[in-house]
């Protein structure tokens, strides 16, 4: 099973209670008022466009993103390959899927900030890979390439940037392959043999050259500006590279009251769940391009384009027009550039040429913040089901002098509808309300993340509507479109219709609007483990979602495995109330897979559905509905305690997926850490990166010590390792992935006095990070230096067959160097990689055991992984 399959229900209360420690973020434009009407003004008489290429969320060189964007006032758009799936939450505990939402949600916040749009292709991110070709193997060369095109060809980007050489030099074989896509793409687009089944819908097209971001991890490339990337060293064995021009990326913005590094901070700060956030330092500083193809240019990326109205036939009158609007601006009557605007609309709508229409849009865009119109539509409520009704009001004030008539509304969407009234003329301050009764289809799909609709290949989503590929974020599933005549020119503006409500500590919010089934069928756990042949009783657990749902609810399981009772009614009156049903699930005595589902069954629909939001105070809440399927694994797990301890650390699933061995886990929180009675557990666990986020577990680690002297075995998992030389803690080791170094250096403020991972056992061992102590490959093979340690014989005896199945990797973070009184399990590594002794190490302290692990286990029991968790209960019941 691929991490990116594991899309089942779970709401997950740790996220939110971490979510509420966040400081909110309205969710508003961050620039209003004369800088966002100077910033409309300068776009619109702007027609030059920037395409950035790189593979994940926070690759992006966003000061230089900012400073296209906001400084030249160009179309500018980053495409990131993935989503960051396979990267670590720091926030929450999801994984997979889910990550990659909130990635997409703090890239699009990001934007705001920057000013930049934002596109991805279908790719997966799996995780860390050392390599392009086994990127390649899994992603398929010819789909994502056919998706960079798609992008290159529908946003027309002038120049190229790649934020990657697609050299070893990059590190992650994911960024490799971003700048080895990106070379490919910018040939391909422009040829029309390539990928024809597009041109139904794009023409070729072809940038005037691709160049690629200089620096990697540094000044030029990390958004913390004025330190410098690589050292001279490195420098020196680059390849010579043929200056493409330079950007003036440390420039002050007066309009904005911010140079574009400062931008660039404020954006990358709202990657929360990767840990970017970083602090404004007064610095300058350019950033330097080299040329990969096309037509050279030395000083500017724009050497030799022409980025005036003058490029598109029957433009050239335009730009005089848009001087004048710029010349005549006054902040405090923006409307009196409206005849400059009305002047100019007829001239660009007769220009048969794309960017023409985006321009067209702009410009009403413009045309009604310069005539202050508040334009919106609200949903009564911010979900709804298939088969209901649902009002929405669109409201229209004009808030200037000018002359408003709104001619007509019209919703469009899953329901389509034009208000009754007639066209009302708005006079200043004058408000026109239009109530809609909506009424959602019976067959309405639920609102789904386009790319989760269907489940995924391998490590691509699957997308079957061309049109949708590459899009951010789903199309609303219903808008408003309403056409308003200002000083006698129609105009024609577009909004989705959102929930907006007022939240009493945060203020302001919006939801979107989302369609969800009657009922939601969530379960506990992805994976449902038979450690033994008895019966095992299952929860499901059924939410309304709309009044008096009623129905029956069965799991559906294959031939081998029983299930009582067959089915179950249930009867909801209220929305949001939910039924918890038990069905005893009997397995075959063998050993066994299976795949299982719930389904329940409301007015003749079948729903095998949950819904899940996803909620943190940066980001607009996420819904999406993972399937009701559970995996169930009948293997034989023996284990011989009963009472754990559970220390949770950065997020994991662990505790519940130890609860299926019949484990009575208990998750431990600081004070009984500080003062509880450990000795009650037989075996404590620590959660991963518990030493990376929680001072009071550091500072109860004497407790812990002496909790082992006195006889209890303690299980330490994975945790970040320090960088390796603390001196130079800011200037990261080149071949490290630049997510993993922002982690690190996320964790080194406010200073922590001792690096946190020198102190984790009762004798010394080193674990430095960087990708040189990790196995990324899940099938790299496991050797057994020390075949007969009781770890691998009691109470269940390991075998090869084991390691069969694991997820996404083996492990990481493990340890570099330790004391003489460890000692090793397991060995692994990577294809032509050195082995790595020290993924697993343990100890006698006094009368108990210390483990140290970093196997991914977190990753391997909530998956189900049988071998996994065979291992796992040789740790736990080591004695
Ligand atoms: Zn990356």
């Amino acid at each position: 099973m691929t991490q990116t399959s594991k899309l089942v229900a779970r709401f997950l209360p740790g996220a939110l209670i971490l979510a509420a420690m966040v400081p909110a973020v309205a969710q508003q434009r961050p620039f209003t008022g004369a800088a966002e009407i100077e910033q409309a003004l300068h776009k619109l008489n702007e027609l030059g466009t920037v395409l950035m290429i790189a593979a994940h969320p926070d690759d992006e060189r966003t000061q230089v993103l900012a400073y296209f964007a906001r400084g030249r006032h160009m179309r500018t758009a980053y495409l990131s390959l993935t989503r960051g799936e396979g990267g670590q939450n720091l926030i929450g505990s999801e994984q997979g899927a889910q990550l990659g939402l909130i990635r997409t949600q703090e890239l699009l916040a990001a934007r705001q900030i920057d000013g930049a749009e934002q596109f991805f292709t279908r790719a997966i991110d799996f995780g860390f890979t050392r390599t392009p070709a086994e990127t390649l193997q899994k992603w398929g060369h010819d789909r994502i390439l056919s998706d960079v095109v798609w992008v290159i060809r529908r946003y027309r980007p002038d120049v190229i940037v790649c934020g990657f050489s697609g050299t070893p030099r990059d590190g992650h074989g994911q960024h490799q392959t971003s700048a080895i896509l990106g070379h490919e793409a910018f040939a391909a687009a422009a040829d029309a043999t390539r990928f024809p089944e597009q041109l139904k819908y794009v023409q070729p097209w072809r940038a005037r050259r691709i160049v690629q971001a200089a620096g990697f991890g540094g000044a030029a490339g990390g958004g913390r500006g004025g330190r410098g990337g690589r050292g001279q060293a490195e420098a020196a064995t680059e390849p010579a590279l043929t200056p493409a021009g330079e950007a003036d990326t440390g420039a002050f913005n007066p309009i904005l009251g911010y140079s574009y590094e400062e931008l660039a901070v404020l954006s990358r700060s709202m990657h929360h769940s990767q840990g970017t956030g970083a602090m404004r330092r007064p610095s300058g500083g350019k950033s330097e391009f080299s040329m990969v193809a096309g037509d050279a240019s030395s000083k500017d990326l724009f050497d030799g384009i022409d980025t005036t109205w003058n490029r598109l036939p029957g433009g050239a009158a335009v730009g005089p027009i848009l001087d004048e609007a710029i010349r005549n601006y006054e902040p405090a009557h923006p409307e009196k550039v409206i005849p400059q605007l009305i002047q100019a609309r007829p001239v660009i709508a007769a220009i048969a040429d794309p960017l023409a229409r985006i321009k067209l849009a702009e410009l009403d865009e413009t045309i009604a913040l310069c005539a202050g119109l508040w334009i919106e539509a609200q949903a009564r409520e911010f979900e709804t089901t298939p088969g209901s009704k649902l009002g929405v009001t669109a409201t229209v004030m004009n808030r200037s002098a000018a002359q408003v008539t709104l001619e007509s509304a019209r919703l469009e969407g899953m329901w389509s509808g034009t208000a009754a009234k007639p066209p009302a003329k708005l006079g200043l301050n004058q408000i026109a309300n239009l109530d809609f009764a909506v009424e959602v289809p019976a067959a309405q799909p639920y609102s789904q993340p386009y790319w989760l609709a269907k489940a995924p290949t391998a490590d691509v989503y699957t997308v079957e509507d061309q049109t949708l590929i590459g899009l951010a974020d789903t199309p609303p599933v219903l808008q408003l479109r309403a056409l308003l005549t200002v000083d006698g020119t129609p105009i024609e503006v577009v909004r989705p219709v959102r929930y907006r409500y007022a939240d009493r500590a945060q203020g302001e919010r919006t939801r979107p609007l989302v369609v969800v089934p009657a009922v939601a069928v969530n379960l506990t756990d992805s994976a449902e483990l038979f450690p033994a042949a008895a019966p095992r009783t299952i929860h499901v657990s059924v939410k309304a979602n709309m009044a008096k749902a009623a129905g029956d609810l069965r799991l559906d399981v294959p031939a081998g495995w029983k299930v009582e009772p067959k089915s179950q009614p249930f009867q909801i009156a209220a929305v949001g109330e939910q039924r918890e049903m038990m069905f005893t699930i009997t397995p075959p005595s063998g050993e066994a897979t299976a795949a299982m589902r719930a389904v329940a069954t409301v007015g003749g629909r079948e729903i095998g559905a949950g819904v899940q939001v996803i909620s943190y105070p940066h980001i607009p809440a996420q819904t999406l509905f993972p399937p009701s399927d559970v995996k169930l694994v009948r293997s034989n797990v023996k284990v011989t305690v009963k009472k754990i301890g559970y220390i949770m650390g950065a997020g994991d699933e662990m505790p519940d997926a130890l609860r299926q061995l019949g484990l009575d886990v208990t998750v431990l929180s600081p004070s009984d850490l500080e003062q509880g009675d450990l000795s009650r557990f037989e075996t404590i666990v620590c959660g991963v990166r518990g030493y990376n986020v929680r001072a009071d577990l550091r500072a109860n680690q004497p407790r812990l010590m002496e909790y082992v002297k006195n006889g209890g075995t303690y299980i330490v998992q994975y945790q970040v390792g320090d960088s390796p030389d603390p001196n130079a803690a800011n200037t990261p080791a080149p071949q490290l992935p630049p997510e993993i170094v922002r982690m690190i250096q996320s964790f080194q403020g406010p200073p922590n006095p001792n690096p946190v991972t020198q102190n984790l056992g009762p004798y010394p061992f080193s674990v430095p990070g960087g990708s040189k102590y990790r196995v990324t490959v899940e099938e790299a093979p496991v050797a057994f230096p020390h075949a007969d340690s009781p770890l691998l014989q009691y109470p269940n005896h390991i075998n090869p067959r084991d390691f069969d199945g694991w997820v996404q990797e083996r492990g990481l973070y493990f340890a570099a160097k330790w004391d003489a009184h460890y000692q090793t399990v397991m060995s692994s590594h990577d294809p032509g990689e050195q082995a790595l002794e020290a993924g697993e190490l343990w100890t006698r302290y006094g009368k108990g055991i210390y483990i140290f692990t970093a196997y991914a286990w977190f990753r391997q029991l909530p998956a189900g992984v049988p071998g996994a968790y065979r291992l796992f209960a040789n740790l736990l019941s080591a004695k």
